[in-house]
């Protein structure tokens, strides 16, 4: 009996001193707070971290709202799958078949060359492992922006909040320089696929997003021998952008994108929606510019003058208005904020 008494100490002994420990890091480990340290403040606290730590599907965060905690949304639980890895690796890029024949049929080359092999290729030349950086800490609060290419963004000064974040994703064509009032200078990660290339800047991380075969190819060929100048369309036979800079979206992560948060809306992802649900998995608050019509209706470029050019919704390929209201819903249930410009 008393065995047992001094085996219940022993493990709520542990427990406080795992409780503290815990509390202790999530408050000290990001922010300085000013905390009175009165009992009452301390249980409060200490139960606060302890609840955290219990309901966040992967790590503890110290933000104030952090978007993969679990239980406040069925909707987003049954769509957030935590397991799902939003880079090709070495380790990971071998497809399941439906995923595979899925992502084949995006493509209209009629013989893609076989994926293991230009994966084997791909992997000589850029860096076959996740990006450190990318990976969460144990516990932090990554705070990210998520800019689209909206002309909500004209006269919006958002600027400096934007380069506010630890994180700031831009996608495509977008450019920075000349627009800074309004959408920032900073880039930590710009996503695109050869079509839509520009030239990055030297501390910005590629995030090469494979709509085809040909396109991890051309990673290739564009970093080495500049061989593939023409995929549909013309496209840059040699880049500026270091091998060492360069990552690749998962096509799997792609297909995750398309069943579980589009249900299958539109022919596939936007680089938007793709950018929105890489954010999700990476960062603990997401923000997001430059989605949507202007206030007048317009769903032109920021850095174009034709209000009428409609840009990613002329396509066809996206169904727009389906990721507008999965973005929607992630800002109604306060999983992602919003800022709609002008
Ligand atoms: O036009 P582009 O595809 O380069 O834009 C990148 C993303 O920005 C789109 O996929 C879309 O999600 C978003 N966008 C938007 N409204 C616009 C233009 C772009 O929501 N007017």
């Amino acid at each position: 009996m008393a065995t047992v008494r001094r085996r219940t100490l022993k493990a709520l002994a542990g427990l406080i001193v795992f409780i503290f420990f815990t509390s202790f890091v999530l408050n000290y480990s990001h922010i300085a707070v000013t905390t009175t340290w009165s009992p009452k403040q301390m249980v409060i606290e200490l139960s606060e971290n302890f609840k955290k730590l219990m309901t966040y599907s992967h790590r503890p965060c110290t933000c104030a709202h952090c978007l993969s905690q679990r239980g406040v949304s069925p909707w987003f639980d049954e769509r957030f799958n935590w397991s799902m890895q939003p880079l090709l690796t070495a380790q990971n890029a071998v497809l399941e078949d439906d995923t595979y024949s899925w992502w084949l049929r995006l493509q209209r080359e009629k013989r893609p060359s076989d994926l293991n092999d230009t994966v084997k290729m791909l992997f000589q030349v850029v860096p076959g492992h996740v990006d450190p950086l990318l990976e969460k800490k144990p516990w932090g609060c990554r705070r990210c922006a998520v800019v689209g290419n909206s002309g909500n963004l004209r006269e919006s000064s958002y600027g400096s909040q934007i380069d506010n974040h630890d994180f700031v994703l831009r996608m495509n064509k977008a450019p920075t320089a000349g627009f800074e009032v309004d959408v920032g200078s900073k880039t930590t990660h710009h996503l695109l696929y050869p079509e839509s290339f520009r030239e990055l800047a030297e501390n910005v991380s590629m995030v090469l997003v494979p709509f085809k075969t040909l396109d991890l190819e051309w990673v290739v060929s564009a970093t080495t021998t500049g061989t593939i100048s023409h995929t549909y369309v013309p496209v840059p036979a040699k880049i500026k952008v270091k091998k060492d800079r360069i990552l690749i979206y998962h096509p799997a992560f792609i297909k995750y994108v398309f069943d579980s948060w589009l249900q299958g809306h539109g022919r596939y992802p936007s680089t938007g929606i793709l950018s929105v649900i890489f954010s999700l998995h990476i960062c603990d608050e997401v923000d997001l510019y430059g989605f949507g019509a202007d206030s007048k209706g317009n769903w032109h470029h920021y850095w174009e003058n034709n209000p009428s050019a409609g840009a990613f919704r002329k396509t066809g390929v996206h169904d727009g208005d389906f990721e507008s209201v999965v973005t929607a819903t992630l800002a109604s249930i306060n999983k992602i904020r919003i800022f709609k410009g002008r």
